[in-house]
């Protein structure tokens, strides 16, 4: 009995713990980087990793909106910037999450030079090959830190 109560209390943690990292994309209106952010980080929290990440307003939690805040502060996060200004993980940081990868759409093109991905409202069908490989890319990374924060829970 004692066994499986732990094993339960043990499980409960884990699902916990794995519902919450999150992937924190910029905003970037008007620009294809800001949107291939934006659409990449769709793919990963509302189809590949579903059940473990989830996404934050950035606008949210650069207004100090304490609910976005409680859900970044302390935690583990991934941010996708389109531009090395990297708008996403400095508000990320400064608000107390866990930047544990930090990804740009401007390092992504540069594998894909010469390719017209779309503009700041609509992407190509080559920009949406290249959203997929993207966010499948992230999705890889995230299941490697859940891996690498399992054996230290
Ligand atoms: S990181 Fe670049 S594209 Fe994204 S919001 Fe900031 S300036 Fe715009």
């Amino acid at each position: 009995m004692i066994l499986r109560v732990i094993s339960l209390y043990l499980n409960e943690r884990w699902m916990n713990f794995m519902a919450n990292i999150k992937v924190i994309p910029c905003s970037g209106i008007g620009k294809v980087f800001g949107l291939m952010a934006r659409e990449t980080v769709l793919q990963v929290t509302n189809k590949l990793l579903k059940d473990t990440t989830e996404t934050v307003c950035l606008a949210h939690l650069v207004t100090g909106d304490y609910e976005a805040k409680e859900k970044v502060e302390g935690f583990t996060c991934i941010t996708v910037d389109g531009c090395p200004a990297l708008c996403s993980a400095k508000s990320v940081e400064l608000a107390g999450g866990i930047v544990k990868k930090k990804y740009r759409v401007i390092d992504e093109m540069r594998q894909h030079k010469g390719i017209n991905a779309g503009t700041g409202t609509e992407l190509t069908d080559d920009g949406w090959l290249i959203v997929d490989e993207f966010a499948m890319k992230i999705s890889e990374k995230i299941v490697e830190i859940i891996e690498e924060e399992q054996k230290n829970v």
